[in-house]
């Protein structure tokens, strides 16, 4: 029997990464010691206290049965809490909050639940790959925003076509951002939850490294901003704040109709986030934030070792002031597919291309700081000799 695909895996981009781990493994299998920047998953633990609760709680049988669909009351009221106390903004647990599989999961299925066939997303380039899955899945029809440097990374509104605007019925935004570590400002904000209101377009913020800043910047909140909640939902997520990319623990607030739209679209699909992580996450959200500065300060070191030392190689590097990611151009904005891949074969460095974020993050490469201070310096050395 020959078995076909449905067109909608055929419609995704390829998926560059897969290739990458290709490359790194022959190149690994050759005996290479290969460091390896491409991850954007963090390499700290999880702290103690969190997997405490996790483990009291496992062991509690009223835990083991399904959980609920929207999750646990005490989680959305904490979520709710943890919200106001960082950005001054309240929200219903009832009704506006909605506990997610990881973000991952809420922002692939938003879509299914607003999206009719041929509605235009926008959509950052570069981007977080699950933007434009999450629309072509929904048969939507993604838009390219570009994000180009001389703009800080952020889209130009005024620029995206007239009828892409009228036929909109999502808008995608990230900051700090994914792959470009680039931040918002108030003002972005506020263009944009006009531009959704002028529209009649769902405004998505996709929150994720809302924790994850330098140099005393603290991220602000699309829901800060007046009007937010007729337009928007943001998703936060606990996976980079705690360093719990693997418990699978999220949750989205805004607007209570697009967030019991995606409510509606997840009994459909799944049953819920296991009881015990839910504990685990209250306990991680109540908890003193002081683990979270502990983390920070370890990635703002390896920053500065990665970013003096590419300028110190020649590199034209910025410091970012969020993120775990170092995202800048090549030498020459020369094509990033070659860079990478000279990177790997003549120094056994792993870098991102930024065209696996799409078009736009071409002439750019990526590198994460989840990896330790000893392996960072040895890419630093690598970065001096390498002959580009
Ligand atoms: C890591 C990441 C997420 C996913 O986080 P989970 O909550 O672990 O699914 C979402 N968006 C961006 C931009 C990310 O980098």
């Amino acid at each position: 029997m020959e078995i076909e695909r449905a067109k909608r895996l055929a419609a995704l981009p390829p998926y560059l990464f897969a290739e990458i781990d290709r490359l790194k493994n022959e190149v690994k299998a050759r005996g290479v010691d290969v460091v390896d920047l491409g991850v954007g998953d963090p390499d700290l633990p999880t702290p103690d206290h969190i997997i405490e609760r996790l483990a009291q709680e496992a062991r509690n049988p009223a835990h083991h049965r399904y959980p609920s669909y929207v999750g646990m009351r005490e989680f959305r009221a904490e979520a709710a809490k943890w919200i106001e106390a960082r950005f001054g903004v309240s929200f219903d647990p009832d009704t506006e909050v909605l506990a997610l599989i990881g973000s991952k999961e809420g922002v692939f299925h938003l879509p299914l639940g607003f999206v009719n066939p041929g509605d235009v997303v926008l959509i950052p380039n570069p981007g977080y790959p699950v933007y434009r899955a999450g629309t072509l899945f929904a048969d939507g029809e993604p838009y390219d925003m570009p994000l180009l440097e001389e703009n800080g990374f952020l889209p130009s509104l005024d620029e995206i076509d007239s009828d892409a605007a009228r036929r909109a019925k999502m808008m995608w935004i990230n900051y700090p951002n994914n792959p470009t570590s680039a931040v918002a400002t108030r003002e972005f904000f506020e263009m944009a939850v006009d531009f959704a209101g002028r529209h009649g377009v769902i405004l998505c913020h996709d929150m994720a490294y809302s924790e994850v800043s330098y140099d005393g910047f603290r991220p602000v909140s699309i829901m800060e901003i007046d009007g937010a909640r007729d337009v928007a939902i943001e998703f936060h997520s606990l996976s980079k704040t705690y360093n719990m990319t693997g418990w699978r623990i999220a949750y989205a607030v805004g607007n209570p109709e697009i967030v019991s739209g995606l409510g509606a679209v997840k009994t459909n699909v799944d049953s819920g986030v296991f009881e015990a992580v839910q504990c685990a996450a209250i306990e991680a959200l109540r908890c003193p934030q002081s683990v979270i500065q502990q983390t920070l300060d370890v990635y703002q070191q390896r920053r500065d070792i990665l970013c003096d030392g590419l300028r110190e190689a020649g590199w034209n590097v910025e410091k970012p002031k969020a993120g775990f990611f170092v995202w800048t151009r090549t030498p020459g904005g020369r094509d990033c597919r070659e860079v990478a891949s000279t990177l790997l074969n003549e120094a056994g460095l792993v870098v991102t291309p930024g065209v696996g974020f799409g078009k736009y993050g071409e002439g750019y490469i990526r590198m994460s700081l989840t990896v330790d201070t000893a392996r960072l310096e040895e890419a630093v050395a690598r970065f001096k000799k390498a002959r580009l």
